[in-house]
């Protein structure tokens, strides 16, 4: 019986549209995770936290606008290592698991967190780009943003997009249709 998980995360990060800053100082405000059994393709667990960022801590009108993140949710955060330590303890709960993620994004972000803060990267190697699963199982030529995913599947967009629980949640709603369930057994 396959015990294994797929964990979904997904990350926001202070951002700006005026090149306050640049890319590479982006930093983790929200983890949001999702746990999905393999077996059965359900979500068993959630993870939830924000973080409270250092280089740039007073997030940009454009960041709260886009997140709908608060400048005091941020500010009453655990940093990041402590954030990164409590989704660890969360996840190693579970006997196995996965890292995936929307595109390449949230995996870079997070290396590059870990980097910043001298943490060791904790998720390992293996990572399932699941934005590129997607396009490659349903064949498509380009590939495309959670919203337009779940529409190609007949499913909407719930909550608010471009929060991490939120993306992570509407992310796992997709697998099923990338790794559709064993029927005969
Ligand atoms: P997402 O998971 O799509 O919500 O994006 C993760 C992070 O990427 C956001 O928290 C922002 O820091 C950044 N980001 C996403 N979309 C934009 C955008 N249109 N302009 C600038 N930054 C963005
Ligand atoms: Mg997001």
């Amino acid at each position: 019986m396959n015990m294994g998980h797929y964990l979904v995360i997904d990350l926001e990060a202070t951002c700006c549209d005026d090149n306050a800053f640049p890319r590479n100082e982006m930093e983790t405000i929200e983890i949001g995770a999702v746990m999905v059994c393999k077996r059965t393709l359900l979500t068993v667990d959630e993870f939830q936290s924000f973080v409270s960022p250092v280089r740039n801590p007073v997030l940009t009108q454009f960041c709260i606008q886009l997140t709908g993140i608060s400048q005091s949710q941020v500010d009453e955060a655990p940093g990041f290592k402590n954030a990164l330590h409590n989704l660890m303890n969360w996840a190693q709960s579970f006997p196995e698991f996965t890292f995936c993620s929307w595109g390449d994004y949230d995996r870079k972000q997070l290396r590059s967190d870990c980097e910043f803060h001298g943490s060791p990267f904790p998720l390992g190697e293996r990572h399932i780009n699941l934005k590129a699963e997607f396009a490659s199982i349903r064949g498509l030529r380009k590939k495309i943003g959670v919203q337009e995913a779940l529409r190609t599947v007949g499913l909407k967009f719930i909550g608010s997009h471009h929060r991490g629980i939120d993306d992570a949640r509407n992310i796992a709603s997709l697998i099923p249709y990338i790794y559709p369930l064993e029927t005969s057994r």
